[in-house]
């Protein structure tokens, strides 16, 4: 993977930084972790190229990944309201029901004096997801149609610096945790919500682990090129 040979005839020489390169950029890969450059090798789906000074894993080809992205990305848009509007769980507390959404959480919280644990939870559970789900979902339609507009560069740069705020699954640990502290007090009843949830974070992050980012700015570079 890194040759020293390479480093030493080509980023070595003068021609690296003069008027007249000798390599094509599209060759050399640098190693977002160590910075080092590394010969850009064609890896297949199912391979990995990593990175011989600290491991970081520079590509690893997904196949399909546009088509996947996508599907993924609009089944998360659909679910999306019913995760959020329809009550997640009923709690039966000696004949009492007592039932919520996210959304009726979100409000309550608010009513409750603590707006900035509020909003935190609006943003992490609602807004960002959200704002992701639609992001890999535009982005992804648009490759598909091979249409690059002039701001999907800059949509898929906002996607990769979201792509750490997914707090669906810090959401999930939460109703979680309700139900294994409740479940002696209370009798439990799962509703809609609970289940559009469950299959809302994971094809959320199905959605995020199915995009290979590399082949997404492939191809925007490629369709920019061309049209
Ligand atoms: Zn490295």
């Amino acid at each position: 993977m890194w040759s020293n040979d390479f480093n030493q005839k080509t980023i070595g020489s003068k021609a690296a930084y003069g008027s007249e390169p000798t390599f094509n950029l599209d060759q050399v890969l640098a190693c977002p972790a160590c910075d080092l450059l590394i010969e850009n090798k064609p890896v297949q789906p199912g391979e990995k190229l990593i990175c011989p000074r600290c491991d970081e894993i520079l590509l690893a080809p997904k196949s399909n990944s546009v088509n996947h992205s996508l599907a993924l990305a609009l089944t998360g848009l659909i679910l999306f309201p019913y995760a959020v509007f329809m009550p997640i769980m009923t709690l039966d507390t000696m004949g009492i029901e007592n039932s919520g959404t996210i959304f009726d959480g979100i409000i309550s919280t608010w009513h409750t004096g603590y707006w900035l644990v509020a909003v935190i939870l609006a943003m992490t559970s609602v807004a960002f997801p959200l704002i992701k789900l639609f992001l890999i979902f535009w982005i992804s339609l648009n490759l598909k149609r091979k249409r690059i507009p002039g701001y999907l560069p800059q949509m898929m740069r906002i996607y990769v610096h979201s792509d750490e705020w997914g707090m669906l699954e810090v959401m999930m640990i939460g109703i979680l945790v309700t139900i294994i502290k409740m479940h002696h007090t209370a009798h439990i009843h799962y509703d809609t919500g609970f289940f559009c949830f469950t299959a809302l974070m994971l094809t959320a992050l199905g959605s995020s682990l199915a995009l290979d980012k590399t082949e997404f700015w492939r191809q925007i570079e490629h369709g920019r090129i061309q049209g």
